[in-house]
C-alpha cells in the first residue's frame, strides 16, 4: 500500500490527473490517494492559494503526483510550482524525451533525458526595480547546487549505460555564473572517465537539437535553459502532451508533466493525458514498481501506435476519456 498525495491542479489538470489515477489503478496496485488541491481554483473559492493541508499531506507522504498549478497575479506568490521545488529542495527536474512509435517526426531516434537544475539560476526570485525604467533579475549559481544536479546526471548516465553527458551553458557571456556551472561539470566528469562530457553553448544546442537530436543522450543544464530546452524537445517528439517529468529531492519527489495548465483547452475533455500518465509511470518506477510502470508505458505506446483513440494534438479525434479508456483496455489485455 502506497500513500500518495494527489494534486489535481488547474486548467486541464483535473482531467488528466483523473486519467492517470485510473490508469495507475488498472495495474491493480494498492494506492491510498490523499487528494488535496492548490492553485487558482482553490484561491478563487477559499482565498488561499496553498491550504495548509497540502503542505501537511506532502510532508507526510513524501510522494506526490500533481497536475499543473496556475499562480494568479497579485496573490503574493510568484509561482507555487517554484515554491514547492524550493521549499522541499527538489533539486533535480528530470524530463525524459523519447520518440514514440506511431508519431510522425522528422527524426528516427530521439531518446534523451534532460536534467534541469531546479532551485536557483534565473528562478532565484531575486528581482529588483532599480528605478522606474530599469529592472534587474539576478541569476544565482552555486557550486553546491550545480555539483549535485550534474552528479545526478552522470549517475543516471552510468546506471543506464549512456556514453555521453552534455552540459549546456552560456559561459562565453556569463563567464562567472555559467562559468562556475561549467567548471562544476568538468570537475564531476573527472570521476566518470568512461563518460564523454559534451560542452555545448545553449544557442548552438537549440540548433543541434532541431537538426540532429540523436547526438545527445543526457543533457544537464541550469534552470531557465532547462525549461526552454524541455519545451523544444517536447516539440521534437510530438508536443507537450507527451512529456513527463519528476522533481526529485533527497527523500521526497513530485511527479508532474512538463506542460502547464493549458487554459485554452481546459474543461473540454480534449487534453492529451499521456504526459501525466507517463509521469505516473515514472513515479511507479521510483517506488520500485518497475513491472507496473512498464505495463503503463507499453499500453500508452500501443494506444498511440494503433492511432485510433488519440487526442486532437496527435492528429486524432478521441477525447481525453476515450484515450484513457483505450490505454486501460490495452493495459489489461
Ligand atoms: P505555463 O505557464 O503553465 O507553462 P503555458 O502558457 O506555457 O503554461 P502550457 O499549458 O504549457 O502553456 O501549454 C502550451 C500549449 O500546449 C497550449 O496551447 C496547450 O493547448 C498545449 N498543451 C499543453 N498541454 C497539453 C496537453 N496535455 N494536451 C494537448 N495540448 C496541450
Ligand atoms: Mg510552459
Amino acid at each position: 500500500m502506497y500513500d500518495i498525495t494527489l494534486i489535481p491542479g488547474d486548467g486541464i489538470g483535473p482531467e488528466v490527473i483523473d486519467s492517470a489515477k485510473q490508469v495507475i489503478e488498472a495495474t491493480e496496485i494498492d494506492m491510498n490517494w490523499d487528494i488535496v488541491n492548490a492553485g487558482a481554483d482553490v484561491y478563487a473559492k477559499k482565498g488561499i492559494l496553498v491550504p495548509d493541508e497540502v503542505f501537511k499531506s506532502i510532508e507526510r507522504n513524501k510522494m506526490v503526483l500533481k497536475g499543473p498549478i496556475t499562480t494568479p497575479i497579485g496573490c503574493g506568490f510568484r509561482s507555487i510550482n517554484v515554491l514547492l521545488r524550493k521549499k522541499y529542495d527538489l533539486f533535480a527536474n528530470i524530463r525524459p524525451v523519447k520518440k514514440i512509435k506511431g508519431i510522425e517526426t522528422p527524426f528516427k531516434n530521439i531518446d534523451l533525458v534532460i536534467f534541469r537544475e531546479n532551485t536557483e539560476g534565473l528562478y532565484s526570485g531575486i528581482e529588483v526595480k532599480e528605478q522606474e525604467d530599469e529592472a534587474r533579475a539576478i541569476k544565482v549559481i552555486t557550486k553546491k547546487a550545480s555539483l549535485r544536479i550534474i552528479k545526478e546526471a552522470f549517475e543516471y548516465a552510468q546506471k543506464n549505460n549512456k556514453e555521453k553527458v552534455a552540459v549546456v551553458h552560456k559561459a562565453n557571456i556569463m563567464k562567472l555564473a555559467d562559468g562556475l556551472f561549467l567548471d562544476c561539470a568538468r570537475e564531476v566528469a573527472k570521476s566518470y572517465p568512461h563518460i564523454e562530457l559534451q560542452e555545448v553553448i545553449v544557442d548552438n544546442m537549440c540548433m543541434q537539437l532541431v537538426m540532429n537530436p540523436s547526438k545527445y543522450e543526457v543533457i544537464v543544464t541550469t534552470n531557465l535553459y532547462g525549461d526552454i530546452l524541455s519545451d523544444l524537445c517536447a516539440g521534437l517528439v510530438g508536443g507537450l502532451g507527451l512529456v513527463p517529468g519528476a522533481n526529485i529531492g533527497r527523500d521526497m519527489a513530485i511527479f508532474e508533466a512538463v506542460h502547464g495548465s493549458a487554459p485554452d483547452i481546459a474543461g473540454k475533455n480534449i487534453a492529451n493525458p499521456t504526459a501525466v500518465i507517463l509521469s505516473g509511470a515514472m513515479m511507479l518506477n521510483y517506488l520500485g514498481e518497475n513491472k507496473r510502470s512498464k505495463l503503463i508505458v507499453d499500453a500508452v505506446e500501443r494506444t498511440i501506435e494503433e492511432g485510433k483513440y488519440v487526442t486532437v494534438d496527435l492528429g486524432g479525434t478521441a477525447s481525453t476519456t476515450e484515450m484513457t479508456k483505450a490505454i486501460i483496455q490495452n493495459l489489461v489485455d
